[in-house]
C-alpha cells in the first residue's frame, strides 16, 4: 500500500530506496531543476536530497504537505533549516555514515603528503624517473595535531596511532577525559599549532571557525609542518596558506574542501605544494550506501510519527 509520497531529488543508493518503498510511493529524479521541484513538490510528504538540491525557503513554501526533508549525508548548508523549522518540517541527516570514509581519506592524504606520492606519480606519467627528488618522511614517531576530535577526528586518531604517531587534540566542547577516551592527549589550541608535525582539521564551519587558520596561526606552527583539511572550506584562509607554502614555512598541505567549490582556475588547489581532491571525503560506495539506509530510516520514522535519531536544529 502506498501511504506516503516521497521524492528523491539527488539520487539514493538502492539499499535506501528499498526501505522507502515499504512505506510509500517513491519518485526518484536526480536531475530535477529548481522550477520542476517547486512545481511537483506540493503533493509530496517527504523530500530526500544530497548536496545538489537547494532546499530554499521558496522550495519549502511549495511543499504544502511536506513533513520531512532528509539529507543523505552530514552538511545541511543547502537546506534553509530555520525556514523548515518555522513551517514544522523536520530536517534529518545521517551524520555517522561518512566517518570511516573521511577518516581513511585523511590518512591517505597524510601519507601522500609525507611521501610526495601525487607529484611522484605526475613525474612518472611525464616520462621521468626522479627517484632522488622524492625524499619523503615517515608518519611513525611524528606528532599529529587534531583541531576538533568529534566522530571523524576520533577515527583519525585511532588510525594514526596504528601508524605510530603521537596524537594531540584541541576541542573546546569536549572535556579532557573525553579527549583521552578518544586516544588523544588534550592540548590547548596554540600547543597543537606549535607541537604538531602534521595538523588535521575536523571541526565544522561556523562563525567561530571561519578563517580560524590564518597567517597568525600558521606563524605559530612548526617550520615545515604539514596541514590537512577534509572538514570544510573556509576554515583555512587560503591566501595565508599560499604565502606560507611559497615561503616554505609550511612544507605542504592536503585539501579536500575549499572556500569556493567547485574551485576556479588559479585556486589554492593548483599550488604545487598542495595535494587536492574535489570534496570526495565521503565518496565511497560503502559510505553512500550507509547514508542511504540511515536517511531512509530517519525519513520513515518521521512519516510514521516516531522520534528520529538525527534531527537538525537551526543552531547546528
Ligand atoms: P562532529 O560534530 O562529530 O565533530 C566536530 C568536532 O569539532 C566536535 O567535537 C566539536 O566539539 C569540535 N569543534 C567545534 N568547534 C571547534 C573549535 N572552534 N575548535 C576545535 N574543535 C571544535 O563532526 P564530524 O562528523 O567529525 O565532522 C567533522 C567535519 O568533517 C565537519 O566539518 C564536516 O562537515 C566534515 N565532513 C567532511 C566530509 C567530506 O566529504 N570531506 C564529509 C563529512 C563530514
Amino acid at each position: 500500500m502506498s501511504e506516503f509520497k516521497i521524492l528523491i531529488s539527488d539520487g539514493l543508493s538502492e539499499e535506501g530506496l528499498a526501505l522507502l518503498k515499504n512505506v510509500g510511493e517513491v519518485t526518484s529524479n536526480p536531475k530535477i531543476s529548481a522550477e520542476e521541484l517547486a512545481a511537483i513538490l506540493p503533493t509530496y510528504d517527504a523530500l530526500i536530497v544530497r548536496s545538489r538540491t537547494k532546499v530554499s525557503e521558496a522550495v519549502l513554501e511549495a511543499g504544502k504537505r511536506l513533513k520531512v526533508v532528509g539529507r543523505a549525508g552530514v552538511g545541511v548548508d543547502n537546506i534553509d533549516v530555520a525556514a523548515a523549522q518555522r513551517r514544522g518540517i523536520t530536517v534529518v541527516n545521517s551524520p555517522l555514515a561518512a566517518t570511516t570514509a573521511v577518516a581513511e581519506h585523511t590518512l591517505g592524504l597524510m601519507l601522500a603528503l609525507a611521501r610526495g606520492t601525487a607529484a611522484a606519480d605526475a613525474s612518472m606519467k611525464a616520462g621521468r624517473w626522479e627517484k632522488s627528488s622524492f625524499m619523503g618522511s615517515e608518519l611513525a614517531g611524528k606528532t599529529l595535531g587534531l583541531l576538533g576530535i568529534g566522530r571523524i577526528g576520533a577515527e583519525v586518531a585511532r588510525l594514526a596511532l596504528a601508524f605510530g604517531m603521537a596524537v594531540i587534540a584541541y576541542d573546546p566542547y569536549l572535556s579532557d577525559v573525553q579527549i583521552r577516551q578518544r586516544q588523544a592527549e588534550p592540548a590547548q589550541f596554540d600547543e597543537v599549532l606549535g607541537r604538531s608535525d602534521m595538523i588535521s582539521l575536523h571541526l565544522p564551519l561556523t562563525p567561530e571557525t571561519g578563517g580560524l587558520i590564518g597567517a597568525q596561526q600558521i606563524s605559530k606552527m612548526k617550520p615545515g609542518a604539514r596541514l590537512v583539511c577534509t572538514a570544510r572550506g573556509g576554515v583555512i584562509d587560503e591566501d595565508a596558506l599560499r604565502v606560507a607554502l611559497d615561503s616554505g614555512a609550511l612544507a605542504g598541505a592536503a585539501l579536500d574542501v575549499f572556500a569556493a567549490e567547485p574551485v576556479q582556475p588559479g585556486s589554492i588547489a593548483s599550488h604545487p605544494k598542495v595535494i587536492a581532491t574535489p570534496h570526495i571525503g565521503a565518496q565511497t560506495k560503502e559510505a553512500q550506501a550507509r547514508a542511504a539506509v540511515a536517511i531512509a530510516e530517519e525519513v520513515v520514522s518521521v512519516l510514521q510519527g516516531k522520534q528520529p535519531r538525527w534531527v537538525v536544529k537551526d543552531a547546528d
